[in-house]
Formats: structure tokens, sequence, C-alpha cells
């Protein structure tokens, strides 16, 4: 019996998965047009708001030269942008990472549960002998 025939065995047996799939916090939410020249994270082109720096130099002691691409459409943009934008725009960067990190754990967890669920129904039904170790 290889894996798959196990797999359709288990699904015939009626059992179900450990968890519901997590609920995720970055799922990308189009934005109102209506937008600041300041709002570095949002795409011009589709509105998407995971638009992500990809180089940067300082231009003077205020301002900085960034260069912005869109993840979703692939739109990219350069300008010069003050520092309280740029340090707005970290903020909402620093927050995404706080999201992904919350999601990744949320998708670590979920794939956990369910690889114990699997083992956990293989022991049960005598799927798992000691050749396999
Ligand atoms: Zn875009």
């Amino acid at each position: 019996m290889d894996s798959a025939d196990r797999h359709r065995r288990r699904r015939r047996n009626g059992r179900q998965g450990p968890s519901q799939i997590p609920t995720l916090n970055t799922r990308p939410e189009r934005v109102a047009p209506e937008r600041s020249e300041d709002d570095l994270h949002l795409c011009p082109a589709c509105g998407s708001n995971l638009v992500q720096p990809v180089e940067w130099a300082p231009v003077d002691r205020r301002s900085w030269r960034v260069e912005l691409q869109c993840p979703e459409c692939d739109a990219g943009r350069a300008g010069i942008f003050s520092q309280p934008a740029l340090d707005r725009f970290d903020a909402i960067l620093d927050n995404g990472t706080i999201a992904l990190l919350d999601d990744l754990g949320k998708l670590e967890r979920y794939n956990m549960e369910e690889a114990i669920e699997r083992f956990s129904v293989a022991l049960q039904s005598d799927q798992i002998l000691p050749e396999d170790f």
C-alpha cells in the first residue's frame, strides 16, 4: 500500500483533519482611490497595499531617493521622499512583518496538528510498522 492508498483509505473512514485552516492576517486588501503622495505602501497602478522598497539612498539630511515595487502587479516607481513619510512607511512595513510572522506561526501550528493527526491515524490502523524506520 502506498501513501496515496493510505490517504484515500483514511478519508473513506470519515476522519477529518485536526482543525480548520487558520485565518491569516496578510490577505491583501484593496484601498479606496483617495491617497496621499506619502502613502508609499499603496500601489498607484493596482491599489495593492503591499508595495515594498527595493533600493534607497540618502539625498540629504531630510530626504531619501527610494525605488518602490508592487509585488502584485510588478509596477515600479521611484521618487524622493521626506524622512517623516519614510518613517510612516517603515512603521507600516514593520506591521507587515509582524503580521507575516503571526501567519507563519499559525501555518506551522496547523501543519504540525495535521501531521500529528495523520501519524495518529496511521498508528491506530497499523499502517506504521517497525520496518518503516
Ligand atoms: Zn500594483
